[in-house]
């Protein structure tokens, strides 16, 4: 199983690339489970969407790691 930790790291990829058949589904049963997660990917997923309508296609390394800090304080006030 994978922990929350993965999650975030492989957030983007999840939505932006193709990546392994179980790796996909391993990330597809955590989002099962886990709420926060789900959250996380869904914001994700809105400020990539958002971003790709515009000039960029990506988001910047800096909003990533600003939308995993959010996550992770989150996380830490439980
Ligand atoms: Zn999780």
């Amino acid at each position: 199983m994978l922990s929350c930790k993965q999650i975030v790291e492989h957030g983007s990829d999840y939505i932006e690339k193709d990546m392994g058949f179980w790796r996909k589904v391993e990330m597809k049963l955590h989002l099962m489970i886990c709420v926060h997660c789900r959250r996380y990917v869904r914001q994700l997923k809105r400020t990539i969407n958002m971003l790709s309508r515009g000039r960029y296609y990506a988001p910047s390394e800096e909003q990533v790691e600003q939308l995993k800090q959010q996550y992770q304080e989150v996380n830490g006030k439980r």
